[in-house]
C-alpha cells in the first residue's frame, strides 16, 4: 500500500505510524498504521475507498477520551473529525453542529444563544461525534434527550440522514452501526434565561470537579453502573481504591476512574481492569461491563 498515494488524493493530513499516545486523554497507546484528519466529507470518502481497496480497517474516533489503544497500536486507518468538523449554526431553537466539534464548545455556543439543555454536559471532553456514540451524559441528562437528527457516512460510504428515533439510546449506547461515521447533528432546545443555564452550568462543573480525579490522565468511569448499583461504590467497598500496576492506579477519589499516573501503559490497564472484575464478581456476583472504548487489542482480551 502506497499511502503517497492517499496523500495526494485528499487536502486533510495524513500522518504514518503515528502514535496514538498523541490522540487518547489516557496518554496511552501504540501506533496506527495512519492517522488521518480528512478536511471534507469528500476526503473522507476518499480514505474510505482508498482503505477498501487495501484491506485495510478505518475506526472513526473524535478527541479519545473514553478510548483504551493497545501498547502494539491499531493496524488500520485511525480518522478524526476533531480538527476539521467544527461547524456550529442556530436557527431559532435549532442548533446544528458538526461532529468534531468539542462538546464543552458545544454548550458555551448554546448559552450565548440563550438555550437550554446541554448545559450540564459541559465538563464530558471530547466531541460530539463521540458523545452520540456513547450517549454521554451527566447529572441525569443524555446528549441523545434533545437530539432530533444526526447524518452519518454509511459503510457504503454514502451520506445518510437519519430522525433521532431511528436510533435507540440507552444508558452509555447508542444502536449506530459499527462503521457509520457521524458527521453532524441536530438538536432543539428550550430558551431559558442565561443566569438560569449559567447556573446550571456552574453546578454541574463543581459537582464533577469535587468527585472526579482531574488532575490526572483517564478516560472517565472504566465501567457502567450495573443496574441499581454505582460501579465506583462497589469498587471502593471491594477495598480497590489505590491499587496500582505499573503507573495505572484506582483512583481514591473516584474509583471507578482508572487513571493514568505518569507512563501507564494498556497493559498495566487491562491488567486492573481483570483485578477488578474479578473481585467484584466474587463478592458481589456482578459481572462489570466496560464504558470504555478498546482499539487494537486481541480478540477476547476484554472478556468478562
Ligand atoms: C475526565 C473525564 C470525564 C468524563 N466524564 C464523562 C461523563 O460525565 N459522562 C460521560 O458520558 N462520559 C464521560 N467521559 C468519557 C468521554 O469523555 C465521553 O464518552 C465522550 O463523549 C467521548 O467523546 P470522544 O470524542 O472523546 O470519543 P472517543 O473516545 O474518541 O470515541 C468514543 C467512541 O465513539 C466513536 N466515535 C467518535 N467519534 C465518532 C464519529 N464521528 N463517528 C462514529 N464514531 C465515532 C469511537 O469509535 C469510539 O467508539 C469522561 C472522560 C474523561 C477523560
Amino acid at each position: 500500500m502506497d499511502l503517497k498515494q492517499l496523500k495526494e488524493m485528499i487536502t486533510g493530513n495524513i500522518m504514518e505510524n503515528e502514535p496514538m499516545v498523541n490522540h487518547t486523554s489516557y496518554g496511552i497507546g501504540g501506533p496506527a498504521l495512519a492517522f488521518i484528519e480528512p478536511n471534507s466529507i469528500k476526503d473522507l470518502q476518499i480514505v474510505k475507498s482508498f482503505a477498501e481497496k487495501n484491506k485495510v480497517p478505518v475506526y472513526c474516533i473524535g478527541s479519545g477520551s473514553n478510548l483504551l489503544v493497545s501498547d502494539k497500536g491499531v493496524n488500520g486507518f485511525v480518522v478524526s473529525l476533531e480538527e476539521s468538523f467544527k461547524n456550529i449554526s442556530f436557527d431559532e431553537n435549532k442548533c446544528h453542529a458538526a461532529a468534531g466539534v468539542k462538546l464543552s464548545r458545544l454548550v458555551k455556543e448554546c448559552i450565548k444563544q440563550n438555550l437550554t439543555g446541554l448545559e450540564t454536559l459541559i465538563g464530558i471532553p471530547g466531541t460530539l461525534g463521540g458523545a452520540l456514540i456513547m450517549n454521554a451524559g451527566a447529572f441525569g441528562n443524555e446528549i441523545s434527550n434533545y437530539l432530533t437528527s444526526i447524518e452519518l457516512l454509511n459503510d457504503k460510504g454514502v451520506v445518510e440522514k437519519k430522525s433521532a428515533n431511528e436510533i435507540k439510546f440507552q444508558y452509555r449506547s447508542s444502536t449506530f452501526k459499527k462503521d457509520d461515521i457521524i458527521l453532524n447533528a441536530e438538536f432543539q432546545l428550550d430558551k431559558s434565561s442565561q443566569s438560569k443555564i449559567i447556573k446550571n452550568r456552574d453546578e454541574a462543573n463543581f459537582n464533577r470537579k469535587n468527585t472526579q480525579p482531574l488532575k490526572y490522565r483517564s478516560a472517565g468511569s472504566v465501567f457502567k453502573n450495573p443496574e441499581g448499583f454505582s460501579a465506583g461504590y462497589l469498587i471502593d467497598q471491594a477495598g480497590l481504591k489505590g491499587k496500582s500496576i505499573g503507573d495505572a492506579v484506582i483512583s481514591d477519589i473516584h474509583a471507578n476512574f482508572i487513571i493514568n499516573r505518569e507512563n501507564a501503559k494498556a497493559d498495566d490497564v487491562v491488567q486492573l481492569v481483570k483485578i477488578i472484575r474479578d473481585t467484584i464478581l466474587k463478592k458481589y456476583s456482578i459481572v462489570l461491563e466496560l464504558e470504555i472504548t478498546t482499539l487494537g487489542f486481541l480478540k477476547g482480551t476484554f472478556d468478562a
